[in-house]
C-alpha cells in the first residue's frame, strides 16, 4: 500500500515537523522555554514562517572532554560544550560560561538567545554559547588556566575571529579571554585577538566592555520607564545578582536617585528600606565575593527577595528565577531581564496579566554583545576608540532597537518578549532565505 504524500516541501524520510528527541520540549529546562518563545513567534512571521524549524535546531553541537592534570597528581575530567545556534546573519557570537549547574539543555538556550539578541541590536552575528559544567571556585588558578587552555584547543576546530567569537559569561573573565585568546593564537601560530571579546584592554580587549551590559540595562530601562510614566529618580530597585550586570546597573540607577533597597546573590538576600550604599556594596562583593554580611542592612530569608515592595526589578543572575510560583507576589511595575532567561513563560503571563511590564532579556542585556562587536571591529582594524565614542555608540544602538521593538509591542498587541522575537526572528530567516540551501 503506497503511503500518503507527505505535505509540500516536506522528506516522507525526516519530517520536516518531527524534533529530534534531545530538542523536544519536555523535559527540556530551558531549551523548552526557548521552543516555547518560539511558539508565540511564528503566527506573526507570515511568509517566512515556512523557515521556522531553523530556529529550533542549533545548528552544531560540540561537546568536548576536558581532561586536565590537578595540583594533587590527580587526573579530573570536566564536561565542556560549545554550541552554534544559528551562522545566518554572521559568524556565531556569545560567552563561555563556568558552573556546576550547566547542561547541554542550557547552553542550547543560551546560544539561541543569543541568536535572537543579536538580531534584534542588529550585530553581524549568529548565535553560540559555551560553557563548563563546573564550579571554577574550586580551582585553584592554575588548574582554571589549565582547564579553559584544554576547553579552548579542544573547541579550536569550530571558533575563529570569522566563524564563533567567544566572551565572558557567568564565573568567567577578562583573565580566561586572555587564556583563550593566547591557547587559539599559539595553536594557529598567529596573533588572533579577533578570536574573543571581553579581553583585557591591554591585548586588544575595548574600553567600556565591562560595563556594557549593565550600562545597556540602565539605558534600555530608562526608555521603557519613560514609556510607562514611572520616574527612575525616585524608584524603589530590586536587584537579583551583584555582579558584573547587576551591580553596574545597581550603580547606575542609583546615580540617577534610584533607591536600591534589596540585593540578592548565592550569598543571601540583604534589604534597606532608605536605599543600600552602593558603592559601599560594591567594595565589600569585591572583598568578600557575596553581598552576605553587609553592615547597614537588614537580612531576609532568600524566598522574601520576591515580596519585597519595589518598582523595578532587574534580575541579573540566572535562569528560570521568575516561575509560576513566584509571579503572582512580584509588587514591582517593571522588570529588566538582566539575567538570560530568568523568567519561564509561564510566569512571563502571569505578569502580563497583571500589568507587569517585562523587558526581556535579548533585548535588556545585548549592551554587552554589542560592545564585543565594537571591540572585534577593533581588533580588525587595530584601531582603538576613545570610552566616550564607545558609550554613545553603544546608547544609540540599545535606543534605536528598543524604540523599534517597543513600536512592535504596540502595533501588534504583543508582549515586549514576543515583539523583540518578531523583530529578530524576521531577520535571521530573511537571511536564510536570502543564503537559501546549500547543497
Ligand atoms: N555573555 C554575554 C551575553 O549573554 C555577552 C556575549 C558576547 O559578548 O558575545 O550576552
Amino acid at each position: 500500500m503506497s503511503q500518503a504524500p507527505a505535505a509540500l516541501g516536506e522528506s516522507p524520510i525526516a519530517p520536516a515537523s518531527s524534533l529530534p528527541s534531545y530538542l523536544q520540549a519536555d523535559k527540556l529546562g530551558p531549551w523548552g522555554n526557548y521552543l516555547q518563545q518560539v511558539d508565540r513567534v511564528i503566527p506573526h512571521l507570515g511568509n517566512l514562517a515556512r523557515w521556522a524549524e531553523t530556529l529550533k535546531r542549533p545548528k552544531r553541537i560540540l561537546i568536548v572532554d576536558i581532561p586536565i592534570h590537578m595540583d594533587d597528581g590527580t587526573v579530573a575530567h570536566f564536561e565542556g560544550y560549545r554550541v552554534q545556534h544559528n551562522v545566518s546573519r554572521g559568524p556565531g557570537k556569545g560567552g563561555v560560561r563556568f558552573h556546576q549547574d550547566v547542561t547541554l539543555s542550557e547552553v542550547m538556550a543560551l546560544s539561541a538567545w543569543m541568536s535572537v539578541k543579536n538580531a534584534a541590536v542588529n550585530v553581524p552575528y549568529g548565535g553560540a554559547k559555551g560553557g563548563i559544567r563546573v564550579d571554577p571556585k574550586k580551582l585553584s588558578r592554575g588548574e582554571l588556566e589549565r582547564m579553559t587552555r584544554r576547553y579552548t584547543s579542544e573547541i579550536g576546530i569550530i571558533i575563529g575571529p570569522n566563524k564563533d567569537i567567544p566572551a565572558p559569561d557567568v564565573n568567567t573573565n577578562e583573565q580566561i579571554m586572555a587564556w583563550m585568546m593566547d591557547t587559539y593564537s599559539m595553536n594557529t601560530g598567529s596573533t588572533s585577538t579577533g578570536v574573543v571579546t571581553g579581553k583585557p584592554v591591554d591585548l586588544g580587549g575595548s574600553l567600556g566592555r565591562r560595563e556594557a551590559t549593565g550600562r545597556g540595562v540602565f539605558t534600555v530601562g530608562t526608555e521603557a520607564a519613560r514609556h510607562i510614566g514611572l520616574d527612575i529618580a525616585t524608584a524603589r530597585v530590586a536587584v537579583q545578582g551583584f555582579g558584573n550586570v547587576g551591580g553596574v546597573a545597581g550603580k547606575l540607577f542609583s546615580e540617577t536617585g534610584a533607591r536600591i533597597i534589596a540585593v540578592q546573590d548565592h550569598g543571601g538576600t540583604i534589604f534597606r528600606e532608605a536605599g543600600l550604599d552602593v558603592p559601599a556594596l560594591l567594595q565589600h562583593v569585591t572583598d568578600t565575593g557575596s553581598v552576605a554580611g553587609f553592615a547597614d542592612a537588614e537580612v531576609l530569608a532568600d524566598e522574601k527577595f520576591w515580596d519585597v515592595d519595589c518598582d523595578i526589578l532587574i534580575p541579573a543572575a540566572l535562569e528560570q528565577q521568575i516561575t509560576a510560583e513566584n509571579a503572582g507576589r512580584i509588587k514591582a511595575r517593571m522588570i529588566i531581564e538582566g539575567a538570560n532567561g530568568p523568567t519561564t513563560p509561564a510566569a512571563d503571563d502571569i505578569l502580563q496579566e497583571r500589568n507587569v511590564l517585562v523587558v526581556p532579556d535579548v533585548i535588556a542585556n545585548a549592551g554587552g554583545v554589542t560592545v564585543s562587536y565594537f571591540e572585534w571591529v577593533q581588533d580588525f582594524s587595530s584601531f582603538f576608540w576613545d570610552e566616550e565614542e564607545i558609550n554613545a555608540r553603544l546608547v544609540k544602538i540599545m535606543k534605536t532597537a528598543f524604540a523599534g521593538v517597543w513600536q512592535v509591542a504596540q502595533e501588534k498587541k504583543v508582549s515586549l518578549r514576543t515583539a523583540t522575537f518578531i523583530v529578530a526572528c524576521q531577520r535571521i530567516l530573511h537571511t536564510r532565505e536570502l543564503r537559501g540551501l546549500y547543497p
